[in-house]
């Protein structure tokens, strides 16, 4: 019997299309690189719940006469190639002639077009790839495309969008994109009736990054610009000392083409190496320019991905342009006479659960709205009153010092010495010496209280609620978890747009910044949308638990008190895995008291003091 059977060519088209057009972001995308190619100057783009009911993309640029209009429909209609030779020098974003083809073939789409010689534009109404109506109306020169009803005739695929405020961030990151590659043209955005920006042409990245995003982000950024004799690397990327705890502002080009690479983004990542904090990522506009005939960008559906011939050479290229800026920018720095520093304060007593009472200084540390990190200001000591009588000799876990050792019997083993660099804690044991990480530690203590002792949690009323401005689509990320976050502690409700209202917090989070914490819990949910419900839920509670833990945590640079230190380090040998902080970082290095004594050449065993 006969199995196979040829497929219509309009059911065909609908798989293919399905290729091109995933989400209504790669319809904008196309659409945005049409209106690019017609040579546009300004293109506006609307979009209604998240592009799926409907998105449009209006443009100044040269518009089609009525003739190409009806044909540009058709697959492989094209005015960009005439011959596949003339592939590897093309330079306008098109030239498969599917795009619009395959947006007809899955949804009703309207394209008004007027050229400028002409005096009546054309329009004409296709769905399903079924021209439905095709006159003369009046229009401005140029084109003006809308979308409706996505994938209404793929119902399969409809289902697997995601809500609207996803589609509408995954638009706009890419609008971001385009509007950071072509800085000379005007764009504005539309969401559901509201205008989110408009970006006049300008000739300055910097001043495009600063049109996009937050003005006070964009006084971070630092410009690139390095020209190898093959590979010219150039943009805007983000000092040190402003760090962002996912990638989301990280935008690689190739040729000016938007591409997501994860050897270009490491090739980045290498080149902040040591300067970045494991786990934080920098803002970065990053361009690279090769010889087109040197690189294949045809081998991904939506040409997203490209493919060098020398990958090598181009992430060296980037890796040093990055590394040697910013080396640029440290050793000016280091040149600058100090700033005056600001008296310390000290803010009022809190408790944290290890029943201890300390008084600390609020804490500098950097908040997503990136305050200097380089500029630190001298720290008041902590004060500790202790609720026992300071003690000598610590007593400590076996597992403490030896990771690999199973066993968790209690010795007495050490003294605290000092507070070294005001980050580590060194112990002197009678066969080691011991450094704590005092941020580390303390975020392990305060995340197995987290996990096992509700009233850590209690959560006390605010006198005065904060309101923490987010970033665009990070409100939308967090509501749904708003309930969530109040089962830590954290009381909060979205205010307007961008904002969240923090009326309540947990006791330990008294005078630390919350906002750096809200951020990486929306950074994560961001991060593992693509998990089941019921998963992400209950990871999240242990990553909000985390989150917490580290916020809450002393932080290097903290000055200690040796009573502080005593109780850190005695509250720690209780701890269960205490080798480690939640992120998986040590918390404790053991140098042998017999290595020290080998390394100045004496002998561990003989007892003469000389
Ligand atoms: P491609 O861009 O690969 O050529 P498309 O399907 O995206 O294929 O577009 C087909 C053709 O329609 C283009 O080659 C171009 O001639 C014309 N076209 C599409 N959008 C526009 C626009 N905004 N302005 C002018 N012409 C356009
Ligand atoms: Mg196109």
């Amino acid at each position: 019997m006969q199995k196979i059977q040829q497929l219509s060519t309009s059911q065909a088209q609908k798989i293919a299309a399905g290729e091109v057009v995933e989400r209504p972001a790669n319809v904008v995308k196309e659409l945005l690189e049409n209106a690019l190619d017609a040579g546009a100057t300004k293109i506006a783009v609307y979009i209604t719940k998240g592009g799926k009911t409907s998105l449009r993309v209006v443009d100044n640029g040269c518009g089609m006469s009525p003739e190409d209009a009806r044909i540009c429909f058709n697959k492989y209609a094209t005015s960009k190639i005439t011959h596949v030779d003339e592939l590897p020098t093309i330079a306008t974003f098109g030239f498969r002639g599917e795009a619009l083809a395959s947006i007809a073939a899955v949804s009703t789409t309207t394209l008004i077009t007027k050229e400028e010689e002409s005096d009546l534009g054309y329009r004409i109404i296709i769905a399903d790839n079924i021209i439905i109506s095709a006159d003369a109306v009046a229009a401005n020169t140029g084109t003006d495309i809308t979308v409706n009803d996505i994938f209404f005739t793929i119902p399969a695929r409809k289902k697997f969008l995601k809500s609207d405020e996803t589609e509408t961030r995954q638009i706009e990151q890419l609008m971001h994109a385009v509007a950071l590659t072509h800085l000379n043209v005007e764009f504005k955005l539309y969401v559901d009736g509201t205008l989110r920006y408009t970006c006049p042409a300008t000739d300055d990245v910097a001043q495009r990054y600063a049109q996009l995003f937050d003005h006070s982000n964009a006084d971070h950024m630092l410009k690139l610009h390095s020209t190898d004799a093959e590979v010219k690397v150039h943009g805007i990327i983000s000092h040190q000392r402003y760090q962002r705890y996912d990638r989301s502002a990280i935008y690689l080009f190739v040729n000016r083409r938007w591409i997501k690479d994860l050897k270009l983004m490491r090739a980045l990542m290498r080149g902040y190496q040591n300067v970045l904090p494991p786990a934080r990522f920098p803002a970065a506009v990053l361009c690279v320019e090769v010889d087109p005939a040197l690189l294949d960008i045809n081998m991904h559906p939506r040409k997203e991905e490209v493919q060098f011939m020398h990958p090598r050479l181009v992430e060296t290229a980037v890796q040093r342009a990055i590394t040697e800026r910013l080396q640029q920018v440290v050793s000016n720095e280091l040149h600058k006479p100090l700033a005056p520093q600001p008296a310390p304060h000290v803010t009022t007593p809190f408790v944290i659960p290890v029943q201890t009472t300390v008084k600390q200084r609020s804490f500098d540390m950097p908040s997503w709205s990136a305050q200097p990190v380089i500029s630190v200001a001298p720290r008041q000591p902590y004060i500790l009153e202790p609720a026992q009588p300071a003690v000598e000799t610590i007593a400590y876990t076996q597992q403490v010092m030896t990771p690999e050792a199973s066993t968790t019997t209690m010795h007495s083993v050490g003294t605290v010495l000092a507070q070294l660099y005001q980050t580590y804690i060194l112990v002197e044991q009678d066969d080691a010496l011991v450094l704590i990480d005092q941020h580390a530690a303390h975020e392990r203590i305060l995340y197995e209280q987290l996990k096992t002792e509700q009233a850590s949690l209690e959560p006390i009323a605010l006198l005065f609620p904060l309101l923490i401005t987010l970033h665009h689509g990070q409100l939308a990320l967090l509501e749904p978890y708003l309930e969530q976050l109040k089962a830590h502690g954290i009381h909060a409700e979205p205010f307007g747009i961008d904002c969240l209202h923090v009326t309540a917090l947990p006791v330990l989070f008294k005078d630390r910044p919350i906002d750096r914490c809200i951020q990486e819990i929306a950074a994560w949910i961001a991060e593992h949308q693509s998990l089941a419900t019921a998963e992400l839920t209950d990871r999240l509670h242990d990553a909000m638990r985390q989150r917490i833990a580290c916020a809450a945590a002393v932080k290097a640079g903290d000055t200690l008190a040796q009573e502080e230190m005593e109780h850190l380090v005695r509250t720690l040998a209780h701890t269960p895995q205490n080798f480690c902080c939640p992120h998986g970082r040590p918390t404790t290095w053991q140098i042998p008291h017999d290595t020290i004594t080998k390394r100045f050449k004496r002998d561990y065993r003989q007892q003469e003091k000389y």
